[in-house]
């Protein structure tokens, strides 16, 4: 399928920031394969976009988030980290079927999708049932997998669940044309023992993997885990090889400036999710500084159900204030850095180098936003009115791999009355259980 989008205003996100005029790009079956001011006399289009008045950018990069979590949306609210997970979360996760994280995956895909997100990294059960969601919807995952699961050490002992994740990671890997990608999952270190954390960074060397870890979230998580073993989790990260492999963090909002060079020394990549961190009351990860001292910080909205919703237009718009207002300094976080975290830097966040950026080579994931609404009203500038004004509703197509999975904001492959009735029906039987 040869695709090409005319009287493009594009945001490149390229390392030099280029924005281009009046331009047509075209993409052949996945790919952008030209990037011009004329229609060149070697492509011949099936389809047109005409995206006159709109701006064309790389789709944004969800990454962090547990994507069926949309099922636990608004049901237990200011609670702190600890007992939001105790109490709200974990009775009605242990309850979870295939069906209720399909379901929930499908709710979150189509809301991502609405909200001109095209990747997402996700920590989540059932992986089976998400990678079902992720084949069928046409969006971009890395999924990320437990070495040792507790279900599945139930069904096939120590060692035979280690293999089964191994043999995850490797047969999903570069699934459905590129689309998907595997990562493997350390919750955190007060869910996972230093045993497990050795084990863990093993596997990722073994298998060249990268590893999705929440860490540093609370400060709660760091004085338990200084108890614990006499030093950060961070620094424990280190002593058992994990931070060998490529590592993206979420949250890292407690980390003192030792924490932050060692983050620096071993090109870990902290996910800043400040939604979540402030609903739960967690804190405010320190990004200007990060920023400052070359780290590449990507976003995320965390799940759902400490959001409360997944649109990274709202993260962003949020990243690039709440900065500016603790830190008492207007400059302290700029449009441009928040637009490189929710793209460029997500799609290493992804281990996706392929994505991320509108160039030619790169894989055709894109979002084309509308500029001609009241809130986006006189349009000077793309980079300011994206972060600044735009809201998710602006958006109004989306491609993944060439594909176009939403077009005048109506989703394509996916039935939205459908999702939200089946995502309502799970929700109501996992509580109703409770
Ligand atoms: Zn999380």
């Amino acid at each position: 399928m040869n695709t090409m989008i005319k009287n493009a205003d594009i945001l490149t996100m390229d390392d030099d920031f280029s924005i281009l005029k009046n331009q047509v790009i075209c993409i052949e079956d996945d790919r952008i394969v030209y990037i011009g001011e004329d229609e060149p006399f070697f492509f011949l289009p099936n389809r047109i976009i005409n995206a006159k008045n709109k701006i064309v950018m790389p789709g944004l990069i969800n990454s962090h988030t547990h994507c069926a979590m949309t099922l636990m949306r608004n049901r237990s609210n200011d609670l702190p980290l600890e007992r939001w997970l105790q109490e709200g979360i974990f009775p009605i996760e242990a309850n979870l079927t295939y069906k209720d994280v399909y379901s929930g995956a499908m709710l979150g895909i189509a809301e991502m999708i609405k909200c001109g997100t095209t990747a997402y990294l996700d920590m989540y059960y059932i992986h089976e049932a998400s990678i079902e969601a992720i084949s069928s919807s046409g969006i971009r995952a890395n999924l990320s997998y437990g070495v040792s699961t507790s279900s599945k050490v139930k069904e096939l002992g120590k060692q035979g669940a280690e293999e089964y994740c191994k043999n995850f990671i490797l047969n999903n890997r570069k699934a459905f044309k590129g689309r998907l990608n595997t990562s493997i999952e350390v919750h955190s270190v007060y869910l996972v023992d230093e045993n497990e954390l050795i084990l863990s960074a093993q596997m990722a060397k073994d298998t060249e993997t990268l590893i999705h870890i929440h860490l540093h979230e609370t400060q709660t998580e760091v004085n338990n885990c200084i108890k614990k073993y006499g030093m950060t989790p961070l620094q424990l990260c280190e002593k058992t090889g994990i931070l060998e492999n490529k590592v993206t963090a979420a949250h890292t909002v407690h980390v003192n400036d030792e924490d932050m060079q060692l983050m620096k020394k071993r090109k870990v990549i902290p996910v800043h999710n400040p939604s979540s961190n402030m609903l739960l009351g967690s804190g405010f990860a320190d990004i200007p500084k990060m920023l400052q001292i070359g780290l590449k910080p990507a976003l995320g909205t965390d799940g759902a159900a400490s959001n409360n919703t997944i649109d990274m237009f709202k993260e962003m718009h949020i990243t690039a204030l709440i900065h500016k207002g603790y830190k008492k300094d207007s400059n302290a976080i700029n449009a441009k850095q928040v637009l490189t975290m929710a793209t460029a830097n997500g799609a290493k966040a992804l281990g996706f180098d392929n994505c991320g950026m509108i160039k030619v080579g790169m894989k055709a994931d894109i979002a084309i936003v509308n500029t001609d609404s009241l809130n986006m009203s006189p349009y000077h500038d793309s980079v300011s009115a994206l972060v600044y004004s735009a809201r998710a509703t602006d958006v109004d197509t989306v491609l993944v791999n060439g594909e176009i999975l939403m077009k005048d904001r109506k989703l394509l492959t996916i039935d939205e009355e459908k999702v939200k009735y089946e995502a309502l029906k799970s929700a109501e039987r996992l509580y109703n259980l409770h």
